[in-house]
């Protein structure tokens, strides 16, 4: 077994034999150990400054520019490592357990963006000519959606529109929430369709560049995640040529379905799993080194202290092995994250065949990094409260995941809701009635009250016949 390297010396958190290594091939192998000395000699050193001052983490990104890891995933063709979904996983994970979890969200929305170019980059010069800046340029992405009159069902922009115009689009929209936002040099950004009648799933996605957006980045001031900068961004009467939709009109739910959500989800995932085991590094590194005079025993050698860490490890390897195996199931079903094989097909959607998977997995690591990052806390004792040790930090950068769309309050009621009732029961667009419901409440009018009610819907319908 390689030993792992921290500084020059043997990693002073889990070795190796803890990494479910398995998944990966040996380039993978050598990414992954650049990206842990890259961690060491830059991105964990900034975390700090980062965090304390909420700073973006824009050196480190270019720590990142400069191994070529702004283009992992783009085909070699436009200019990238051509990596697949697997190695995604392994480089968020490492990201988040050596470096810092704010540039691992920062890189996730980057990804993210650049995953909803991919699928549209076929036949689309402006979209490849973005793409090949990515390394060169440090031109850094970001997924701008979430909606204020929305929250975090952020599938579902209310406060935004396109309209055609001569030779392009006019793009207006309102995000209450975008990592990067006024520190990004592209936004990948939905609204409703130019022809939108009010059917919220006619979505189209267009390609913003930074001199477009109004941001205003020093009003992020959070618990945790303090360098992402996930302030809001306002898009207006922007009017940009054809070329920057991505896709054609209305083809904003296939992006989300396919190019968004499935892989967004993967990568959320396996940055909360590496920001659990880096709780884990960093509790065994101090109660590995403290003894208590008195009974000549190091923190490490009581079983209670023990059974915490067995208890953090297999909750967080867990979750690893399941988010590899997401990943490894879209890599089979993609040519192992061939984007081109999107060109000649919009229909071609085989990501979202797994997206209940990317729900699972986003849940399930989420959920296990803050229970993991409290009890490595709790094994640190008093000195794991104080800053000096960073698993505070850990603590409160972990409480984000839970709460990022779609939240896991969401998530667990889709999933539940999905099994007793069937998928349609999610009615992700609000359009299906729920017949139940409706009959149980009509059962509590009075005659008066539904006099009131006939004359309501009769008035709404003769208003709908007019108009047409
Ligand atoms: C660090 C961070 C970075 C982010 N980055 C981005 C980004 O880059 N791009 C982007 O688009 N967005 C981003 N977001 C936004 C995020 O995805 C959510 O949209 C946002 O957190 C929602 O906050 P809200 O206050 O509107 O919550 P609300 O949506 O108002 O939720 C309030 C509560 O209601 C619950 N709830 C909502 N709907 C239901 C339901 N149907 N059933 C049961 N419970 C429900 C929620 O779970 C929650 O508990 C980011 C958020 C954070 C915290």
């Amino acid at each position: 077994m390689v030993t792992k390297m921290w500084g020059g010396e043997p990693y002073f958190g889990l070795s190796y034999e803890f990494d479910p290594q398995w998944y990966l091939t040996d380039e993978q192998k050598k990414i992954q150990a650049r990206l842990i000395e890259l961690c060491e000699s830059t991105i964990a050193p900034h975390a700090i400054e980062c965090d304390r001052d909420s700073i973006f983490p824009r050196k480190s990104m270019e720590a990142l520019a400069s191994q070529d890891l702004l283009a992992l995933h783009v085909p070699k063709k436009y200019g990238g490592m051509g990596q697949n979904h697997v190695c995604v996983t392994m480089v968020l994970e490492t990201i988040a357990r050596y470096g810092c979890a704010s540039t691992a969200l920062v890189y996730t929305m980057h990804l993210l963006a650049v995953s909803a170019l991919l699928l549209r980059a076929g036949g689309n010069p402006e979209i490849q000519k973005t793409l090949r800046r990515m390394n060169r340029d440090v031109f850094i992405g970001t997924a701008s959606y979430s909606d204020p009159e929305t929250g975090s069902h952020f599938w579902y922009p209310m406060a935004s529109k396109a309209e055609k115009i001569d030779g392009g689009w006019r793009v207006n929209k309102k995000s209450s929430w975008t990592t990067s936002g006024g520190f990004a040099d592209f936004y990948v950004a939905q609204t409703t369709s130019p022809d939108f009648d009010g059917d919220f799933s006619d979505l189209s996605v267009f390609l913003i560049y930074a001199d477009e957006v109004v941001a205003h980045p020093a009003s992020w001031d959070a618990m945790g995640m303090r360098g992402n900068q996930s302030g809001p961004i306002e898009i207006t009467d922007v009017e940009v040529p054809a070329d920057r939709m991505v896709g054609p009109p209305g083809d904003g739910a296939r992006s989300n379905d396919e190019g968004l959500d499935p892989i967004g989800l993967l990568m959320l995932a396996a940055a909360y799993n590496g920001l659990g085991m880096g709780a884990i590094d960093l509790a065994k590194r101090q109660v590995t080194r403290t003894t208590h005079a008195d009974v000549g025993m190091r923190v490490c050698d009581y079983p209670s202290i023990q059974d915490y860490f067995g208890d953090a490890i297999m909750d967080t390897q867990a979750s690893r092995v399941y988010t590899f195996a997401v990943a490894q199931q879209m890599d089979a079903v993609t040519n192992n994250c061939d984007w081109t094989i999107h060109e000649d097909d919009l229909d071609l959607l085989p990501r979202s065949e797994f997206l209940t998977w990317s729900w699972k997995a986003k849940y399930i690591a989420s959920k296990s990094v803050y229970t993991v990052a409290d009890r490595m806390l709790n094994a640190c004792g008093g000195t794991g409260y104080k800053k000096s040790l960073v698993i505070e930090r850990v603590v409160r950068d972990a409480k984000a995941g839970w709460i990022m769309g779609p939240t896991n309050e969401v998530l667990r009621q889709f999933v539940g809701k999905w099994a007793l009732l069937g998928f349609e029961a999610l009615d992700y667009w609000n359009q299906s009635v729920n017949e139940r419901a409706m009959n149980n409440e009509l059962k509590k009018l009075d005659d008066d009250a539904k006099r009131a009610l006939i004359d309501r819907l009769s008035a709404e319908l003769a208003e709908a016949e007019a108009a047409e």
